[in-house]
């Protein structure tokens, strides 16, 4: 029995392989550290007495110990990025609401994204936005207080704006994962300030598209552009606003798979990043808003009424909510890759050197305790030498002694005898 969180999907969810990473991670530098700690007491101890252990050695460990340091801080900053592109009021502000469970960005007319929002968790009991480069935090308990803030100044349409809000109140933001919002993609010729700013480190992308049109050039060129720098982006593709084609329900299926197709034939063909097979847990024909009102009446406790939607109400929840499943797993696993890979080369390099290290040190000790033992075998010997001669001196003496008694005797009974 898994139990509802707030804010979002039952749990186990599948971003729990990126929790689960982030635990053992900090779990394997945490050992590693106390390692690190142990050695460099060891060596220390050691130098001050027989084996000579270099002064750099113990310099050179201790500086792992600031490399660990700065690895672990990495990996608890280290979260999972989604990035919406799409052209302007697609929906990706309610996309991004729908996800969260809540309305969080300010979407619809005259609330046009004109900047990237990015909205990561915060543990603060309110959320709280910062535009680039500065420190003053805006209070942003509304929309509209945000949308306010966001008004404020001049900002270009490639700024950022960073939108804490409390990872309580969201289950996405608590598992650490990062959403990004983007001005509609029709709005700038150039699109390469935005790749290098936003989507070298994301780790999936969410094409929201309007189903009640096909996708244009302007979004499916960007992704081409995402694919020259990046090797084989995640992109999911929305469908949205789909209830929209329950007005016309003879075009539907139609409609449906005339956008499938197309949008399969752009992933697999035009892009190039993923196979047929795997293309289909890619495409999704969702309505965002539906989502998010559903959302608010559950929070509110009120009855959800599904005939009070338009038909294929459920199919599309069904829907968004496979999308929200097979997102959460592309998303964990490319974060863990991506982000774990690294750290794990580097702890394996720093454990690597670390064995090197001691194992000199052992070797060493080892050789120090071999000239000791031969030094000490070599004195026991050249006792033993003179004991050995000191015995077999008196060996001879006593037979001499023999000899010369019985001697002295046969001559005492020989004179008897004369
Ligand atoms: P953005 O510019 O891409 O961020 O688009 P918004 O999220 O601001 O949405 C633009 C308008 O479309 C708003 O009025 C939304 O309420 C509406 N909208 C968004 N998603 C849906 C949907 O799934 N169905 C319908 N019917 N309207 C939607």
């Amino acid at each position: 029995g898994s139990t509802p969180t707030k804010g979002g999907p039952v749990s186990p969810s599948p971003l729990r392989i990126f929790s689960q990473a982030k635990k053992k991670m900090n779990e394997i530098f945490i050992e590693l550290d106390a390692q690190v700690k142990e050695s460099t007491a060891f060596l220390k101890r050691i130098s001050q007495g027989v084996v000579p252990v270099n002064l750099e050695t113990v310099d050179h460990v201790e500086k792992q110990y600031s490399k660990i340091k700065g690895i672990t801080e990495m990996v608890a900053r280290d979260h999972m990025k989604v990035v919406f592109f799409g052209r302007t009021s697609n929906g990706k502000s309610t996309v991004i609401n729908a996800m969260l469970r809540d309305k969080i960005l300010p979407s619809g007319i005259g609330h046009t994204t004109s900047c990237f929002i990015q909205v990561e968790g915060t543990d603060e009991p309110e959320g709280y936005a910062q535009t680039e480069g500065s420190d003053e935090k805006f209070g942003v308990s509304s929309v509209a207080n945000l949308s306010h803030a966001l008004n404020q100044g001049h900002l270009g349409e490639e700024s950022l704006v960073r939108l804490h809000w409390p990872k309580n109140k969201c289950f996405l933001l608590r598992e650490d994962v990062v959403l990004v919002d983007s001005p509609g993609i029709d709005v700038t010729p150039d699109t390469d300030i935005w790749i290098d700013k936003y989507c070298l480190d994301a780790d999936v992308f969410v094409l929201v598209a309007n189903s009640e049109s096909t996708l244009m050039q302007a979004e499916k060129n960007f992704f081409h552009k995402v694919s020259t720098r990046l090797s084989k982006p995640n992109v999911f593709i929305l469908n949205n606003r789909w209830d929209a084609s329950a007005n016309e329900p003879e075009f539907m299926d139609e409609v449906r798979r005339q956008h499938l197709d197309r949008n399969l034939e752009f992933l697999t063909k035009e892009l190039g990043v993923i196979s047929n097979q795997q293309a289909l847990e890619r495409v999704y024909f969702v309505s965002a808003k539906e989502v998010l009102m559903t959302a608010q009446k559950k929070q509110q406790n009120a009855i959800v009424n599904p005939g009070a939607f338009p038909d294929g109400y459920l199919m599309r929840m069904q829907d968004f909510d496979t999308f929200e499943r097979k997102f959460q797993e592309c998303l964990s696993k490319s974060a863990v890759r991506t982000k774990f890979e690294h750290h794990t080369q580097q702890g394996r390099k720093i454990a690597h050197e670390m064995r090197n290290l001691l194992e000199e040190v052992y070797e060493q000790s080892n050789l120090t305790r071999a000239l000791q033992e031969e030094d000490r075998l070599r004195q026991e010997s050249l006792f033993h030498l003179k004991t050995t001669h000191f015995e077999s001196m008196s060996v001879d003496f006593k037979e001499k002694i023999d000899a010369l008694s019985r001697k002295a005797g046969q001559e005492i009974i020989a004179g008897f005898k004369e």
